[in-house]
């Protein structure tokens, strides 16, 4: 077995992490109530600009929370990008709703304005898009898409965080927007997420649906079959420590993407994710399309090779819309084509010049 070198990402923890779990163990405020869960809402609140933030158990669970207040449910219709991890539509399906699968736009992977135009029906209730791998999607021209209809936005920024479009953080753009602090994600609280919204009434709404629904003003009194979807203290202790550092993590992240185009710049088979000029990507993952791959044969074999390099690498998620499990018979060009043409090379923060320059020239021997 080769032994890996670079991997795709791994967390970047220092002592403040060390020092706030500890405190949790030794306080024993272990669970979902503890100072350190409020901080954590409080601080992602103020840093991407949203009236109000709850954490909970993950990204999903953020999902759903989110889809449930807005009353998504059975006979609905709510518009998906077909490349997104699966978690995006499958918390359409918790619904009961039904996922509507839409092209993306080549350069940025982001949904396709034109074509959630075009998938608009009269039981569109919501456009759910992902800024992917750290870029925005365009947000105006998902707003004339919709032009004044009574449709709500979710953004799932999952993979964005402090990502801007129009000088806006991402997340707090649409009606709801939601977080993941999965462990490679941009931070990480090792599992965990957060909804953030302007609506005083979802925010509400969502306080007791994630706590098991439960009347805040009387006590085992449940106003709707909520859920737990509590985060706990200790995930939130990393949380805090997290936030100190968000935006050195995303000045890093710049950074190695520029490495990466300055070492790869001569391979005029390879094709970057370009910056829009209203967005600044956050730059999650580095993902490279190699416009001459056809097959998913060629994508998988770069990555064995790499593999074998002790170099890590991934391919773009498979298309929602031809997964076995949802039956849909929606044709997306574009999100065919990348995925298999595109792959994410190691994204780590604790990246030097001197590693991504090793990296690619792993890359460009893989591909000779
Ligand atoms: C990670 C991720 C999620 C799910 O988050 P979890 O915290 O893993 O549940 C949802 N959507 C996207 C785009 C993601 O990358």
């Amino acid at each position: 077995m080769t032994s890996i070198k670079y991997p795709l990402i791994t967390p970047h923890f220092d002592a403040a992490e060390e020092r706030n779990v500890l405190d949790c163990v030794r306080s024993g405020w272990v669970s979902s109530r503890g100072a350190y869960v409020r901080e954590f809402e409080k601080r992602v609140a103020a840093y991407c600009g949203a009236q109000y933030a709850i954490s909970t158990s993950n990204g999903t669970t953020a999902l759903h929370l989110a889809l449930v207040a807005l009353n998504i449910g059975p006979g609905d219709e709510v518009i998906v990008p077909s490349i997104s991890f699966i978690a995006t539509s499958n918390a359409v399906v918790y619904t009961g709703a039904t996922p509507v699968f839409v092209d993306i736009e080549r350069a940025h992977l982001c949904i396709d304005p034109d074509c959630v135009k075009a998938a608009i029906t009269e039981r569109t209730r919501c456009i759910l898009p992902v800024h992917l791998y750290g870029h925005p999607c365009n947000m105006d021209a998902i707003g004339d898409a919709i032009g004044g209809r009574d449709i709500f936005v979710v953004e799932d920024a999952a993979e964005s965080l402090g990502a801007e479009y129009n000088g806006k953080h991402v997340g707090a753009i649409g009606d709801i927007g939601i977080f993941s602090f999965y462990g490679n994600k941009i931070i990480t609280t090792g599992e965990g997420g957060m909804v953030v919204t302007n609506s005083c009434e979802l925010y509400d709404k969502m306080m007791i649906l994630r706590d098991h629904g439960m009347d805040p003003q009387r006590p085992y009194r449940h106003k709707y079959v909520g859920y737990n979807y509590r985060m706990t203290n200790l995930q939130a202790a990393l949380g805090v420590a997290q936030m100190d550092k968000v935006d050195l993590f995303i000045k890093k992240k710049r950074e190695i993407n520029s490495y990466y185009r300055k070492y790869l710049s001569e391979l005029p088979q390879i094709q970057f994710i370009d910056e829009s000029p209203e967005a600044n990507n956050v730059y999650w993952l580095n993902t490279i399309l190699v416009t001459t791959f056809v097959s998913h044969e060629e994508r998988d074999a770069l990555i064995r090779k790499l593999h074998a390099c002790g170099v890590e690498s991934r391919p773009i998620f498979y298309p929602l819309h031809l997964q076995s499990i949802y039956s849909c018979s929606t044709s997306a060009p574009v999100a065919e084509s990348v995925a298999v043409q595109g792959v994410s090379l190691p994204s780590s923060v604790d990246l030097e010049e001197s590693d991504v320059f090793e990296i690619c020239r792993h890359v460009k021997t893989c591909l000779s």
